[in-house]
């Protein structure tokens, strides 16, 4: 990571199997937002930390609350936790899980990793010895708050990482819910990567005088990553991502889709193009994911096609390019898309495809980052272009269900005609080949 700073972990006070443990990551410097956020943690005050995935934001939260567990490690009592660590996305929650385990691999510590998708009963049975540090999403928090499996009443820290991500999935009043559980005199920490007026209401709401860190302005992209925008026709994406894979450096891309279904037939196009792809989104199971990111790190596969929900808390070093097949609807989405790339200092490709109905997306996007992406060439052709209209949606028509009239014998079963001889068997026949015609049901879902 690109870090200019003069202090070292070791100024930090942090103790001794702590700094083994990011001395064995290969960590001398602490990055700005780590700078900033571990002092005012340490001595027990509110933090308002804004900063993007890539900054090293994750270690900035987790390094204080570990410090903590090592100069006080007491019994945590049945059900409850110290520490609690909201994230928007299970993957999130899982890479926050995974940072804890690398720099508190030298103290004893337990944790609970607290997420939706898989089965509850390994979570309460993790939760009711207590636990020191719970990662969660705040629904399936929730889900066990209610039948008691946890209970937040002994929680000290409470971090609520990517806050506005939490807002654009529709977190807020879960979390207001779950922050009136917990006690009073908790130490809050809020990390987000802008700051929109409903994340500066909660700050203000459950936030006690914080000190607030800003690493690079909120909201714009990384410098290192070398941004593209190019006018393509819908009906031309498909080509232009073959072209764009197949002419650039491609080591390691993430390509993203603003639909699940998207997500599908561009991995689809890929991998019928020879590319090695998978999807990831809100359709695929959890192992389904996890193989899929799994496979991605480890380089079986070389694409990964991705909707923004699924890719939030992907942390993988080596991404090259991120190709955005189609703009985000929310401009910020844009900066977390792109902030897949160029991570630990390494300087990475950010290559999107802009059609004309997409006009507003590109203004909102460039409006945000405050600097123009798209060429004065391309940009005319864009304001001039006349955008096809969507085919109109086809309606839903209900079966009109007739009143059957009866048979005139007082039944009311409809009685069918016996089939002459043969026929029976013809129709069968005919039956089982329009079976074998028909799309089965998992093809008729996913297409
Ligand atoms: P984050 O912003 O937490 O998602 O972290 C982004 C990446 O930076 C992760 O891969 C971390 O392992 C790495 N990282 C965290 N702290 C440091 C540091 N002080 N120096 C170099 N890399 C770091």
């Amino acid at each position: 990571m690109n870090v200019i700073s003069l202090k070292q972990f070791d100024d930090l006070g942090l103790a001794e199997p702590i700094l083994r443990a990011i001395r064995a990551e290969g960590y001398t410097t602490p990055t700005p937002i780590q700078e900033g956020i571990i002092p005012i943690m340490s001595q027990g005050g509110d933090v308002v930390g804004i900063a993007q995935t890539g900054t090293g934001k994750t270690a900035a939260f987790v390094l204080p609350l570990l410090q903590r567990l090592s100069e006080q490690k007491s019994k945590p009592q049945a059900t409850a936790c110290r520490f609690l660590v909201l994230a928007p996305t299970r993957e999130l929650a899982a890479q926050i899980d995974k940072q804890v385990r690398i720099y508190g691999r030298f103290l004893n510590l337990k944790t609970a990793i607290i997420v939706g998708g898989v089965k509850p009963g390994p979570q309460i049975r993790a939760l009711k010895p207590g636990v020191d540090i719970v990662i969660a999403t705040p629904g399936r928090l929730e889900d066990h708050l209610s039948t008691g499996a946890v209970r937040l009443d002994r929680v000290e820290t409470v971090v609520l990482d990517e806050a506005d991500q939490m807002l654009d999935l529709g977190f807020m009043p879960a979390i207001r819910r779950l922050m009136a559980k917990l006690p009073p005199s908790r130490q809050t920490v809020l990390l987000s990567a802008t700051m929109p007026k409903q994340i500066r209401r909660l700050a203000d709401d459950f936030l006690t005088d914080p000190g607030e860190i800003s690493v690079a302005p909120a909201a714009k992209p990384i410098d290192r990553i070398d941004q593209h925008m190019m006018l393509v026709a819908r009906a031309d994406k498909r080509a232009a991502l073959l072209e764009v894979v197949g002419v650039s450096n491609v080591d390691r891309a993430i390509v993203f889709t603003r639909t699940k279904r998207g997500a599908d037939r561009v991995c689809q196009h890929l991998k019928k193009a020879g590319h090695k792809a998978a999807a990831i989104h809100g359709n695929r199971s959890q192992g389904q994911r996890d193989r899929a990111l799994a496979d991605f790190k480890k380089g079986r596969i070389t694409m990964l096609v991705a909707t923004d929900i699924a890719a939030r808390g992907i942390d993988i070093d080596d991404v090259s390019h991120v190709i955005n097949y189609e703009l985000p609807n929310v401009p910020e989405a844009y900066v977390h898309r792109i902030g897949r790339t160029a991570r630990a200092g390494k300087s990475g490709v950010a290559i999107s495809f802009c059609d004309p109905s997409e006009r507003k997306q590109l203004r909102d996007i460039e409006r945000l980052i405050g600097r123009a992406l798209m060429s004065d060439e391309d940009r005319k052709v864009l304001e001039t272009a006349v955008v096809p209209e969507a085919p109109p949606r086809k309606k839903r028509v209900r079966a009109q269900v007739k009143p059957w009239p009866g048979n005139g014998d007082g039944s009311r079963k409809p009685k069918r005609a016996k089939p002459k001889s043969g026929a029976r068997k013809t129709a069968a026949k005919r039956k089982s080949q329009k079976q074998r015609n028909a799309p089965s049901r998992r093809d008729r879902v996913s297409a």
